[in-house]
């Protein structure tokens, strides 16, 4: 069986790691030379719009999927008429554009922040009277990690923010006051089969996610799964979708949703009895769907930037290096650390230590 994915940067790797003990092989569609998956599998080098290459990719693999979502929405729609492909396109075009995805939401009864589309300063000024501040403006599509976004304090800081933009279509939202940041990994196989993660809670920095905690029996997590579940249902979706969260004085707000495996699941590599990634696989294979159970208490440290020395990294039980074989760079993730504890103190006290060596690296 060979799996084909748009995509061959760390996700793309690390379905990669979990699908050869199932004797599944890759084949990866890629632009850049140096892309991170691409000693995993064949690598396709070129335009995610090359003809020529999406037909190998087709007469190659027998399912196609992707580990990121800027992949062009045609492209998807095109592979989708000559093999399958997992998650269908339409969850990559909602996602792909903030003012669609915030609509779809809504449509279907998930609570967002309030938003307005904007295409002029003068579309801004008159959003902002019904919005207040403060508000995020964010460019509609292409972002990811903070890019592309300003924080709106006063209307002092409209004509410079959508300056920034250049003129590409945004959308203002509301800033909300988050108690937490959390995020649900849902899983859907072929046949329709539907698991749950733990929520994870998750801390950014700079718009940049910096460590994600598994949160075992978690008051949100009923909310959770009912929002994504719906989303799951309503895309007749399959494979991992992640749905980022607010949570707000007990109640939970959308932010966003990933049609793929996600940063903040990166634990369950070592902290769950089957990682998102393999359960990625056997969802779009249709192969039964793996437990999410918890083995232990568990946490995910990115390292953003700068490489940690591997041997400090090992040298602190319980903690698990996954280098991505990237250079590093200024605000790019080129590793990640699980760290699987006993108790809740150790955690706290493992996330401190590694969180701390995170931050002598990063050079944001
Ligand atoms: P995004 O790229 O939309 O996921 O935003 C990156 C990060 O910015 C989020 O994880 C939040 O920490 C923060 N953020 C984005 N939108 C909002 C919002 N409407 N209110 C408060 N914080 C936000």
């Amino acid at each position: 069986m060979k799996v084909g994915i748009l995509g061959a940067g760390q996700l793309a790797r690390m379905i990669a790691l979990a699908g050869y003990p199932l004797g599944v092989e890759f084949i990866f569609l890629d632009p850049s030379a140096d892309a991170c998956a691409n000693k995993l599998g064949e690598h396709l080098l070129g335009d995610y719009n090359d003809p020529d290459l999406l037909a190998q990719l087709t007469e190659r693999a027998d399912v196609v999927t992707y580990e990121f979502e800027n992949v062009p929405a045609k492209t998807a729609e095109f592979l989708a008429t000559h093999t399958q492909v997992h998650p269908a396109p339409k969850a990559l075009a909602i996602a792909q554009d903030r003012l669609v995805e915030k609509t779809f939401f809504n449509d279907i009864g998930i609570p967002t922040p309030a938003y307005a589309a904007v295409e002029s300063l003068t579309d801004l000024e008159q959003a902002m009277s019904d919005i207040g501040y403060p508000a995020i403006l964010k460019s509609r599509t292409q972002g990811y990690d903070g890019k592309g976004q300003s924080v709106l304090k006063s209307s002092d800081d409209l004509a410079a923010a959508w300056e920034l933009l250049q003129g590409v279509s945004a959308i203002v939202e509301g800033f909300v006051p988050f108690d937490r940041e959390v995020s649900i990994i849902a899983v859907r196989n072929v046949s329709g089969a539907i698991v749950f993660y733990p929520l994870s809670e998750n801390i950014h920095r700079n718009g940049i996610l910096r460590v994600a905690q598994c949160c075992t029996d978690d008051a949100m997590q009923a909310q959770a799964e009912s929002y994504a579940s719906q989303l799951l249902t309503e895309l007749n979706y399959v494979g991992v979708l992640a749905l980022e969260l607010f949570e707000v004085n007990g109640k939970l707000i959308a932010n966003e949703f990933a049609p793929r495996v996600h940063n903040s699941g990166h634990w369950t590599i070592e902290g769950a009895q089957t990682s998102q990634f393999e359960n990625h696989l056997r969802a779009i294979l249709d192969l039964p769907l793996g437990s999410t159970a918890p083995v232990s208490k568990a946490a995910m440290v990115n390292f953003i930037g700068g490489l940690p020395r591997t041997e400090t990294i090992l040298g602190i039980d319980n903690a698990h290096l996954h280098l991505y074989d990237k250079a590093p760079r200024k605000g790019r993730k080129v590793a990640h650390a699980t760290i699987c504890a006993d108790t809740d103190k150790q955690l706290a006290s493992l996330i401190d230590q590694l969180s701390a060596i995170a931050d002598q690296v990063d050079d944001s």
